[in-house]
């Protein structure tokens, strides 16, 4: 309660973080915004409110974007201060069946391969088109998952190790997260391609697992620093320069590990080569398309290493490359806000597509896995048909 008082108090009410709120700007109540949030918080630490159903949904309609905390004057720790009052009142919120399913398959690796084969079953005969005509996976109240499954495609088995295959400039390991082991077998194979022709070798540890995000969003803390211990032990050689991650989903929240070593070597893969000096311009082939490039508020607002994916898709000779503007919000994904929370994260991923579409690109990417399949979801949904992929995975298909 002290800790929650304390953060709370940190806020002065200016109202300056209230036009950078996603759910502030579609609803314009203040109960929605991050002050109107403070404060209810503040309220509920000093006893003045009760715990009440009310009361936990406008905390749980935060996305813990963030943007809020990047523009703040008072610094005032938001995504910790959410997270420990969702932690307080962990008993008195219900888990939907989506997010259940989503956090067994992230912790597990006998879930997750038992997941992946079925999803092979479920992709690759008739069984998803005949549920969908049937409408099981709304029955079985699914569909929120379901709508996010990218194309199947086969596993690739990983080695544990990939020698750089130029000249040695250091060693990484690379970060891969439950969501990429599982369904974002391209953007894996893309980032040992490009950091081993820029000249690292890389570290795959088998030990890794899930970064925890989804159970500190929700308020389990032990679970999280469970996952975090082991993901501390599985890259502790001293020899890795980096721990580059594909996901800034999992690389913001690693980067707030207790640890601080490990959280001070967490590092965006784009964000890592630019800082690294790497100019991959010779080695890749032109690219005459018009590419929209979407930065995450992970990236942005917590790794604040938004620059590194802009820097490295320009070394791409012809490529015309167009970020989204600054203006567009969160696209509503969120970690797991998209399941529980669609009607937000459509109207959000709306406004996104809108912007996105006024000159319709040829590729969108974004450097966030979650993004990227709910963003690829609401393509398909309007009938769009376009590529949405991580930027690692366009500057490995341009490598000569
Ligand atoms: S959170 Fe920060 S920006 Fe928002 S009202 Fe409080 S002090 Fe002002
Ligand atoms: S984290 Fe995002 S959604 Fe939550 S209050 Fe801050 S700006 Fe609004």
């Amino acid at each position: 309660m002290n800790n929650l008082l304390a953060d709370a108090d940190i806020c002065v009410k200016c109202g300056l973080c209230l036009p950078h709120c996603p759910t502030y700007t579609q609803t314009q109540n203040e109960n929605e915004s991050p002050r109107g949030r403070i404060a209810l918080i503040q309220a509920w630490a000093g006893r003045h409110l009760d715990t009440s159903k009310k009361l936990i949904e406008h905390i749980d309609n935060c996305l813990l974007c963030r943007s809020c905390e990047r523009v703040c004057p008072a610094v005032v720790p938001y995504g910790r201060l959410i997270n420990n009052f969702r932690e307080q009142i962990r008993e008195e919120r219900d888990a939907t069946l989506s997010v259940s399913l989503l956090k067994r398959v992230s912790h597990n690796k006998t879930a997750a391969r038992l997941a992946q084969s079925g999803l092979r079953l479920y992709q690759t005969t008739r069984l998803q088109k005949m549920a969908r005509s049937l409408n099981l996976p709304g029955l079985l109240r699914l569909d929120k998952v379901d709508r996010l499954l990218p194309d199947y495609h086969e596993p690739t088995a990983l080695a544990s190790h990939y020698p750089a295959t130029a000249e040695i400039r250091g060693t990484v390991g690379l970060f891969i997260g439950c969501m990429g082991a599982l369904l974002d077998h391209q953007t894996v194979n893309a980032a040992i391609k490009v950091l081993t022709a820029a000249g690292f070798n890389v570290s795959v540890p088998e030990r890794q697992g899930c970064c925890g995000a989804l159970d500190l969003h929700d308020g389990d803390k032990a679970t999280y620093d469970r996952l975090a211990a082991t993901n501390c032990g599985a890259f502790a050689d001293n020899n890795l320069d980096a721990i580059v991650t594909i996901a800034s989903g999992c690389g913001s929240q690693m980067q707030e590990y207790q640890q601080a070593e490990f959280a001070g070597k967490v590092v965006d893969i784009s964000q890592f080569l630019i800082k690294s000096g790497c100019n991959l311009s010779e080695q890749l082939l032109p690219l005459s398309a018009s590419v929209c490039l979407h930065t995450p508020c992970s990236l942005k607002n917590v790794m604040r290493e938004e620059q590194g994916a802009l820097k490295l898709l320009q070394q791409i000779p012809d490529i015309k490359l167009s970020p989204l503007p600054a203006t567009v919000q969160c696209c509503g994904s969120a970690g797991s806000y998209m399941l529980d929370h669609p009607q937000m994260a459509d109207a959000l991923l709306g406004e996104l597509l809108t912007a996105a579409l006024t000159q319709p690109p040829e590729y969108l990417l974004s450097s966030n896995i979650g993004c990227a399949l709910h963003i690829a979801a609401g393509l398909r949904e309007r009938g769009i048909v376009l590529e949405v992929l991580h930027p690692i995975t366009l500057i490995a298909r341009q490598l000569k």
